[in-house]
């Protein structure tokens, strides 16, 4: 048995705006804007790209700190096992 489809209704169903960081205040902002409406900084064209890097930056930095801090635990680890074998 086939089942037919409704016909979908696309008003109220459409993707809810991109949020982007603001490129002065970094605070999430919609992409359709034009004025930040947090810190009220004028969004020049293309600024949702300058947004996107920003972010992406943010990530990797993100990510190179949970390195670091892994590094960290690992180091601290293997300082507490060596110091349990040797002075223990
Ligand atoms: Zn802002």
């Amino acid at each position: 048995m086939l089942l037919r489809r409704h016909p979908l209704k696309t008003d109220g169903l459409q993707a809810p705006a991109q949020l982007l960081l603001c490129p002065s205040c970094r605070k999430k902002i919609a992409s359709s804007a034009t004025i930040c409406p947090k810190c009220g900084a004028t969004l020049g064209p293309g600024w949702q790209w300058q947004a996107r890097k920003i972010a992406d930056d943010l990530a990797a930095s993100d990510r190179r700190l949970k390195r670091v801090a892994g590094y960290l635990v690992l180091g601290l680890g293997a300082y507490a096992w060596f110091r349990s074998i040797f002075d223990g």
